[in-house]
Order: C-alpha cells, then structure tokens, then sequence
C-alpha cells in the first residue's frame, strides 16, 4: 500500500550519549538530537498485518499535527526539530478516523463496517505506571506516527482497546464531513488531558487565557467555552487563526507582539487576574511570567505546548496568589476520548471550522508544507479521495 514514509539517518548529534536503551531498540529519546537529514515520500510499504487482537482500518482522515510539521522542517545542520521518542523509516499521521474493514480473531468489541478514531499512545497496561491508572506516563510506550507505523497511508492495523467508536459524530455531521471532525478528537483530548484531568479543570464563570491558537490553543478556546468560562481571551501572532479562535468561543483575541499580555488580562479583570491559563503556544518562557504576572488567587496554570528549555518563574508569586502550577502530556485514559466525543456528538463542542484545508494521500507532503505557514487551522489528509 502506499503511505507518507520519513526517512531519517541514525546521526547522533556531537555530545549527545546514545543510551544503551537507544542503542538496543534503535528509538531515539530525543530525536532532534539523532535523526539527520530526513526525506518524506509517498512510497509503497508493506501491507499492516492484522494481529488476533487488531481491526484494520480503512484510514477516513488524518490531520496535520505540529510534530509532523517538526520532522519536514530541521535545524542548521539538518536535524529534525521535533525533539521527542521516534523510530524511523515509519510512516507518519497519528490524529485519524478510520472503518473497521476487517477484524482478528479475539476482536470482540468492533465489527467490520464500525467508524472509529483511535489514541495514538500505544499504552501497555502491563508496567507500573499503567498498572497504576498513568497510562500517558508509560514506561514501554509505543506512538502511532512516530515509532510504529501511522495513518498517512490507506490502512493501519490497531489493537481494539485503542479504537473509539464515533457513530454520535457521524450522526451530527454526516458521513463525510464526520469523518474530518472524527479525526479531531485526538488533538482535543490532549487539550482536554490537561485542562479536566490534569489541572481539575475550572469552575463556570472563570475567566480563562490561551496562549497559542493553534489546533491545540484552538481545542482549549472551545472546551474553555463549552465548558461555561465566564471569559476567554486569546493571543496568537496569526491573523487567521486569531479569526478562527473568535469563531471558536474566544471574547477577545490579540497579537502578543502588540499588547503586554499581562497588563491586558489585568485590565479585563478590573485588577482581579485570571483563574486559569493555558500555554499552547510552545513558548513558556515568553508566556508563563505574562500568566504569572495576572494569575487570580487560586489560579492555576497549565502547560500543553513543549518546548525543552528553562522558564523563569517567581514562585513568590505563587505562594502569595495561592497558585499552582501543571504540567500535562498525552490523551489516554481518565474518560478523555469518550467525553470529547460525546461533547461533539452533543453539538455542545464544534471544532469544525478549524478544519481549513484537505489533501488527498498523495499530496501528503504539500499538506505538511503548508502547515508551516502556520496559518491554517487544521489541515486534513484525505486518503481513500484522489487529489483535491
Ligand atoms: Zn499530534
Ligand atoms: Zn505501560
């Protein structure tokens, strides 16, 4: 079949010490320290075999992440950027709806004709922080799109326990439109990860922040509304997708270039601060001293974006303004997926309009071209429709 294949030479970066885990298994911890001079292709690549335990899905739709943009684009000595845990050759694509087109022996929960979308943490429920109910915080994690093989291809064999069904959001939106909004519900779940479960979410009435509005920035825009925030204000340096995150539920949106952020949450407040912020803009240690500096009593912050270096932070602040502070990663566990998809089934979440550009699988690479123009909202990968 064919799939959007990235390459990569095994290059580790002067300085950085392979591990032996690394050596073992020949997955980079850091990737943007090993993998030089990747090459994306739509190429031919091996059939998925369907284990006892897997459906087959025939791939519906798959969307542009961030992270895919960070292995098309690298550093000055061309290495990827995207800085976290990835194999390679694989295929790309991790944020997906897909139809059951056939189902292993052991399979009991899908049948063929089912539409599902599926997490892209491979979880392995056997090791302590999964046994412990930490399934994003697995010691023996596989990722969909980064170390096995994703969904910019027209077939991807999963494991069942990672498939949600999704027949409430084909129901709202039709077939054809449902399978786009379908493949939304990953990115949305990492915003919901840490909003409700990590930071214990905040009440109605809150006033909220975004930093970022991204597909990410944009997901938390819309739980933060539909999930009764008595404000929301949003920065974004993007005139468009500061347009989509007005669309989206956002009261206020501006350009952080123009605007002390701080001063401009004060000020909507009348001095009381916001009770909770989100950084979705990868940039914490330009965004978090704004968040602290306007930070209600009680407030909290939550960090979504990566980015791997230092923050100053003045905990001063948060022992005077009683304040805390959260780091979250992943989607999996905790209800996520199915809540998200039940508040879009409801109509009470609706993404949609973040969805701004499709491409057919063979244009895969132009798709994540033009992602890094970071203008869109999010861009879909289409591939059982040929071309546009
Ligand atoms: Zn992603
Ligand atoms: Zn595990």
């Amino acid at each position: 079949m064919k799939g959007l294949v990235l390459d990569a030479e095994w290059k580790p970066k002067p300085g950085y010490k392979v591990s032996e885990w690394e050596k073992r298994t020949g997955k980079a911890i850091t990737g943007n320290s090993i993998w030089h001079n990747p090459k994306l292709e739509v190429r031919d690549w091996p059939d998925p075999e369907v284990g006892p335990n897997d459906v087959l899905l025939e791939v519906q739709a798959c969307g542009v992440c961030g992270s895919d943009m960070h292995f098309y684009e690298t550093d000055d000595e061309n290495y990827i950027l995207y800085p976290g845990l990835t194999k390679f050759p694989t295929i790309l694509g991790h944020e997906f709806s897909g139809k059951v087109v056939e189902t292993g022996k052991n399979v009991q929960t899908l049948k063929v004709g089912d539409y599902v979308t599926v997490e892209e943490m491979i979880w392995c429920g056997r090791c302590i922080a999964c046994r412990n109910g930490y399934p994003n915080h697995c010691e023996r994690l596989e990722e969909i799109g980064f170390t096995i093989p994703g969904a910019f291809a027209k077939y991807i064999a999963v494991d069942e326990k990672f498939c949600w069904k999704v027949d409430g959001i084909l129901e709202r939106f039709g077939e054809e439109k449902g399978v786009e909004v379908a493949a939304l519900t990953e990115p949305t779940s990492v915003s919901y990860n840490a909003m409700f479960e990590r930071a214990g979410g905040f009440r109605p009435g809150h006033y909220v922040s975004v930093f970022g509005a991204g597909p990410i920035g944009l997901a938390a825009i819309g739980l933060a509304e539909a999930a009764g925030a008595g404000m929301i204000v949003a920065f974004e340096v993007s005139p468009q997708r500061r347009e989509l995150a007005k669309k989206i539920g956002a009261d206020q949106v501006f350009d952080p270039r123009e605007v002390t952020p701080h001063e401009v949450l004060m000020e909507l407040s009348k001095g009381e601060g916001f009770n909770f912020h989100v950084e979705a803009a990868g940039v914490p240690h330009v965004t978090v001293p704004e968040m602290e500096k306007s930070l209600a009593i009680n407030g909290k912050i939550v960090q979504i974006g990566r980015a791997a270096q230092k923050v100053p932070m003045y905990l001063e602040t948060f022992q005077v303004r009683r304040s805390q502070f959260f780091g979250a990663q992943g989607h999996s566990g905790h209800e996520t997926f199915p809540n998200v998809i039940r508040m879009v089934a409801s109509g009470r979440l609706d993404l949609s309009p973040i969805i701004t550009a499709r491409y057919g699988l063979e244009e895969t690479v132009q798709a994540i071209a033009r992602s890094t123009e970071r203008s869109d909202g999010k861009i879909m990968v289409r591939p059982q429709m040929n071309g546009k």
